[in-house]
């Protein structure tokens, strides 16, 4: 249920409600907004009497059940989106953030010369996989620890800030160690044992969205990692699987505004996995602006048809750096829109 606590309430009053949630069996979670704090009480039940009950202490302006099955990640209980900063980037804060890299870390010069043609071009993160959850087993599988950290050194060399990915529960503190977002794979969406470990790191994750997950369980795999106590998630629609076979999976592009609807976090959109092909990538960025989304994660490598994994949906560094100079136009339409939309917010309260 949602406690919505009064403008003004103190901070004994908040202190009050927790206390009475916790007697009740649920586990309070405080939501400071700008101008008010509710207090999301998560558990088994929303029985009606519970609620009946805090509506009638003192500093509470209303209490009502949570309607959506996943709760702390939905508008209903944060209406304000929530922004994640890492250093002095942000996601989530209206603009639009690149992150960039190849599938997998092969080798230092791989990865620096990607490191450093993605930046130049503008991208502020560094994609790379270490620790690959490749469909077969005789596939690369990743350099592991020297993986991670040359992703180290190349953030280091560049500025970029890493993003990679965890694959196994015993290795999340190591990982944690030397990235600046952890990736959940789409394939690892449902390891329930490794999102709630997730749960317990100071730094963001990004999850993926599972090659068969609905919307609503996709949001309750992220409802795990924030009710488990971090709530710096964003969500990454990479493609699911359909009946097409044109194109690796089909990017479900309404997933971006609709998960925008229902949930505060964070979207990402990967065009590289959702399409397997590299002529289809830079469309389908721009795209990604206009339905909305937080950012991109794109496929950059050296020499595609020589990768060890995702060569044909790898950009080049010159495809790259053009689709970064051809974005420009569309983000700068949406910056004028969301201007308007401000503008347009302030003259109806007026
Ligand atoms: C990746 O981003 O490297 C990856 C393996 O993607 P996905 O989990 O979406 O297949
Ligand atoms: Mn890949």
């Amino acid at each position: 249920m949602i406690i919505a606590m009064r403008a003004g309430a103190t901070d004994e009053q908040i202190n009050h409600i927790c206390a009475r949630i916790r007697d009740f069996g649920y586990v309070p979670h405080v939501i400071r907004g700008a101008e008010r704090t509710v207090v999301a009480a998560v558990g088994h039940g929303d029985k009606k009497e519970h609620i009946e009950s805090l509506k009638s202490a003192d500093g509470v302006e209303d209490a009502f059940p949570i309607m959506q099955p996943f709760k702390l990640v939905s508008r209903e209980v944060k209406k304000q989106k929530t922004t994640i900063k890492i250093g002095d980037l942000s996601i989530g804060d209206g603009g639009f953030v690149v992150m960039a890299g190849p599938c997998s870390v092969e080798t230092r010069q791989q990865l620096f010369d990607t490191a450093d043609s993605v930046a130049a071009a503008g991208a502020t993160f560094l994609r790379g996989g270490a620790y690959k959850p490749r469909t077969s087993p005789y596939d690369f599988q990743g350099l592991e620890e020297d993986g991670l950290r040359l992703l180290a050194e190349a953030r280091e060399r560049t500025g970029l800030k890493v993003i990679t990915e965890i694959v196994n529960t015993e290795d999340v503190d190591l990982v944690a160690q030397y990235a600046d977002i952890l990736q959940v794979g789409a394939r690892n969406m449902q390891n329930f044992a490794l999102l709630k470990k997730l749960g317990a790191v100071d730094k963001p994750v990004m999850l993926k969205r599972g090659l068969s997950a609905t919307i609503k369980e996709f949001l309750l795999s992220a409802e795990y990692i924030v009710t488990n106590g971090n709530p710096s998630v964003m969500l990454c629609e990479r493609g699911i699987r359909t009946f097409e076979t044109a194109t690796r999976n089909t990017l479900d592009l309404a997933a971006v505004p609709l998960l925008n609807e229902l949930s505060h976090l964070p979207v990402i959109v990967d065009p590289s996995h959702a399409t397997g092909k590299r002529s289809l990538v830079k469309p389908l960025v721009k795209a990604a602006i206009a339905v909305g989304a937080d950012g991109v994660m794109t496929e950059v490598h050296p020499k595609p048809e020589e990768a060890w994994s995702d060569g044909p949906q790898s950009l080049r560094f010159e495809e790259f750096a053009l689709m970064m100079k051809e974005l420009q136009p569309h983000l700068e339409l949406r910056r004028l829109e969301a201007e308007a939309e401000s503008q347009a917010l302030a003259m109806a309260r007026d």
